[in-house]
């Protein structure tokens, strides 16, 4: 598996695919078919996660091709990690209370030997074992693994689900606060408190063509229990009435300026923005680190070549810029970085999540009914 670092070879990725495997998606997307057949799926989320393509660019590519009927399952996925984003901006304390709960469990197991096995892939759980090693060298899992592996690390490990979350935001190209935070919290049974994910030995069979066998798990496991209720906070998302003449940030989450909803306003400059492991409290591996170097770096050429004036600055760099805006970094490091420096930036908020997120409030079955009219916002 290979993330070429490039807005031209994703946008080929998604061609590919869109022409060529689309319509089998909903009768093969949760088959793992293992590293060397992942055509069943789009592979786009490290791409759609640094907004390097959006979801909105990938729902119209699918749309040309077949009818919203046909294509229903596919976009109901991406928009998963819209409506996850949405869930977590209306409860941002879910992801503050998780920092603080991981910062106090990682004290607890840093030697802790059933933890230090499951992160080196050496349990007796031979599949388990296979995708640490995968998710250490691809730096992806197909969404099916990310189940089982979570549902595995929580009820037959035992170990803290907070603590697999970490693992997967440091190795995944994709990791995302919201999408990772929620999707680990859902396994749990947390997140739909009492409904939780039990991987089962057949299911695993089943979906990897048969590729593991003999795997022994706890497959009766109760839920995990959370006694932490999380009310929503209202916020507004509104960008200002006009858009001034002002120099632009721009965080990990945008890196494609020309597909914004702001790529026809004059700014003064744009500043993409770096964000180090000494300011993030989940230390990234160094390769997810250095894919997102390079996707900072192909969208400063991409600018550059269209006579942008553009500057790559590290986030502790931001305190010296004046007058700016930024694309809205999202629930996560970025916006962390933010608050606690005490730095008030005005937000420019996506047209997509500014109307999408008001349909966050309730579970992704009521949000599925709104896609339509989310997608007829589209022209
Ligand atoms: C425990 C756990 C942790 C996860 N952590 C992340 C994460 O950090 N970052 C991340 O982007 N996704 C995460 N996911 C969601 C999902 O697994 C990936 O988005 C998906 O596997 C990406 O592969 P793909 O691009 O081939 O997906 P496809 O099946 O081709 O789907 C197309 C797009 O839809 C979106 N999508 C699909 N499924 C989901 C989903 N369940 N939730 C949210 N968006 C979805 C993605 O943007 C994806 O690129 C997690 C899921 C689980 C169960």
């Amino acid at each position: 598996m290979n993330f070429e670092t490039s807005r031209a070879r994703a946008l080929e990725k998604l061609n590919i695919f869109v022409e060529n495997n689309l319509s089998e998606y909903s009768r093969l997307r949760n088959f793992d078919f293992g590293t060397d057949n992942r055509s069943n799926i789009s592979c786009l989320s490290p791409y759609i996660t640094h907004g390097i393509i959006n979801e909105k660019e990938v729902i119209e590519k699918s749309l040309g091709k077949f009818s919203f009927i046909k294509n229903e399952k596919f976009i109901q996925e991406v928009l998963w990690r819209t409506y996850w984003k949405g869930w977590l901006e209306l409860r941002p304390n879910v992801w503050s209370d998780y920092l603080i709960e991981l910062n106090k469990i990682k004290g607890e197991f840093k030697n802790n030997q059933n933890y230090l096995n499951a992160i080196e892939g050496k349990t007796n759980i031979e599949c388990f074992n296979a995708w640490i090693n995968e998710l250490k060298e691809n730096n992806y899992l197909h969404n099916h693994t990310r189940m089982w592996f979570a549902s595995i690390w929580i009820f037959t490990l035992e170990l803290p689900w907070q603590l697999g979350a970490e693992f997967f935001m440091q190795h995944l190209y994709d990791g995302d606060a919201a999408s990772n935070t929620l999707g680990w919290r859902w396994v749990a049974g947390i997140q739909t408190q009492g409904k939780h994910y039990l991987a089962s030995e057949w299911n695993i069979k089943k979906f990897t063509n048969n590729r593991f066998n003999n795997i022994k798990l706890n497959e009766n496991a109760p839920p995990k229990i959370s006694r932490k209720t999380y009310s929503i906070i209202k916020q507004d998302f509104n960008n200002p009435q006009n858009i001034e003449d002002k120099s632009l940030l721009i965080f990990e989450n945008n890196l494609a300026f020309e597909i914004t909803d702001f790529q026809n306003n004059k700014f003064k400059k744009i500043y993409l923005i770096s964000n180090k492991n000494e300011n993030r409290s989940i230390k990234l591996s160094e390769k997810v680190m250095k894919f997102k170097s390079l996707l900072i770096e192909d969208q400063e050429q991409r600018l550059k070549t269209n006579s942008i004036d553009c500057e790559v600055i590290d986030i502790s760099e931001i305190k010296n810029i004046e007058n700016s805006y930024a694309l809205y970094p999202t629930v996560g490091e970025n916006l962390d970085f933010l608050s606690s420096n005490s730095l008030k930036i005005d937000f420019l908020y996506r047209k997509l999540d500014q109307y999408s997120w008001q349909y966050c409030n309730k579970g992704f079955f009521n949000f599925k009914n709104y896609i339509p009219k989310i997608i007829s916002t589209f022209n």
